[in-house]
């Protein structure tokens, strides 16, 4: 079961958002309520995607929000990215994550580093759920390190030859499409195009996680691929490419655990109105306010905080430091809401009748994707300091 949402906003941080960005949010909440919440416990369950979703999230225009319309997306601004992602991960981290890949990991490069060709052979086409992307850096060996990676392409005259792994992989097993990051000759990390079909590509998914059963999570493996030389992104070299969509992807992530953390609150708030002990309301005791107090607070903090690297970023002025603190905060605040909520229902708080455990699982992904918790906070350190303590 699932309570009606109510949108926590104690310091109306509403006022400061557009009459369009409004708009949008309304739409998107809309689209989770009627189609998300009713099948998204069982979905996880079930450790399934419902392919459906893709197209309806296209429909939505939750693919390439800030993607020029020209190229099928809808030439929003950076907090409209930001609202229909806090929308999607109340609904659920899977559903935000699907769409975070293809904006921010995949619509994205292809926009910044791709030729007008690819542009207009992909982005339409990816803006409508027609075509699925996924986003390969992360390998067995490398993580947190992405500047190691082993994966290979060769220049063959006529193609290029691709070799190597990648792990971990969103939507992964179910894409059409995926930029892959290798290295060339050299050793120069460039993009490439890799459509699902090319012989040698394979994309095994992977089963049986904890956290995320509602997202596609798999391998992609490269053995003598050869890759047609117009599918290199030809306008990016070195680390910054990925480093670049990964900015833009953290960014929203962190107005996306924004909404997890609401969801958690509101179920908690609610039902410990109902909920009565000792003959009265649970919400009656100190120790369960100062629960819902604090919870209220730090939403509170991490709305204001996002809000405005969204203005920065809007001004083209965001940093990527910024980000980082805004990712790894908003995402420890929602998993502290997730746990404190989940004691608010007591045993209840178990129950998939409930969305307090799954987000919370969720968020044990969220945490540790896109640079982890604690590699966001050395980067703030290195920021601070001009010392870099993790490479
Ligand atoms: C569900 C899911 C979906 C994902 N989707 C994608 C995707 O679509 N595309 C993609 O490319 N990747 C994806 N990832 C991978 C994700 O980005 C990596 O898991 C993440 O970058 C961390 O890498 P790792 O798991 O190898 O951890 P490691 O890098 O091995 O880190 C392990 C621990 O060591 C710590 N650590 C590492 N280096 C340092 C250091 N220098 N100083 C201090 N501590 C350090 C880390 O903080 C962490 O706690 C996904 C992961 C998950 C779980």
């Amino acid at each position: 079961m699932a309570y009606p949402f109510t949108h926590p906003d104690y310091v109306l941080v509403d006022e400061l958002l557009s009459d369009e960005n409004k708009i949008v949010r309304s739409a998107v909440r809309d689209w989770v309520n009627r189609s998300v919440i009713p099948v998204i416990d069982e979905a996880a369950h079930q450790h399934h995607f419902p392919r459906h979703f893709t197209r309806e999230l296209g429909e939505i225009g939750a693919f390439g929000p800030f993607i020029p319309v020209e190229y099928g997306g809808a030439g929003l601004d950076h907090i409209a990215y930001g609202v229909i992602m806090t929308e999607l991960e109340r609904g659920d981290s899977a559903i935000r994550s699907a769409a975070s890949v293809q904006t921010s990991l995949v619509m994205y490069p292809i926009y910044e580093f791709g030729s007008e060709e690819q542009k207009r052979k992909y982005l339409p086409k990816l803006a409508t759920g027609e075509l699925i992307g996924c986003f390969g850096l992360t390998e067995p060996n490398h993580g947190s390190d992405p500047g190691g990676m082993e994966t290979r392409f060769k220049d063959m005259g006529d193609h290029y030859l691709l070799n190597g792994a990648k792990m971990w992989i969103t939507n992964s097993a179910i894409a059409d499409v995926g930029v892959v990051w290798a290295k060339d000759e050299s050793g120069v990390v460039r993009g490439l195009i890799v459509e699902k079909g090319m012989p040698g590509f394979t994309a095994p998914e992977t089963y049986h996680k904890w956290s995320l059963r509602a997202s596609v999570t798999g391998e992609m493996v490269f053995e003598d691929v050869k890759v047609p030389k117009e599918n290199l992104l030809p306008n990016i070299k070195g680390l910054k490419g990925p480093l670049m969509c990964l900015n833009s992807a953290r960014y929203g992530i962190a107005w996306g655990a924004v909404g997890s953390a609401m969801d958690c609150y509101n179920t908690a708030l609610q039902y410990s109105l109902e909920r009565k002990q000792f003959k009265k309301p649970i919400a009656s005791y100190q120790l369960q306010q100062k629960k819902l107090a604090e919870m209220l607070t730090e939403i509170t903090k991490a709305q204001l905080l996002i809000w405005r690297v969204g203005v920065l970023k809007n001004e083209g002025k965001a940093t990527p430091a910024q980000i980082s603190m805004a990712k790894r905060n908003n995402v420890e605040m929602a998993l502290r809401v997730a746990r404190e909520s989940r004691q608010v229902l007591g045993a209840m708080g178990i129950t998939g009748d409930f969305p307090i455990m799954r987000h919370m699982m969720n968020l044990e992904s969220v945490i540790t994707y896109e640079g982890t918790h604690d590699v966001h906070l050395l980067i703030t350190g290195a920021d601070i300091t001009g010392i870099s303590a993790f490479a």
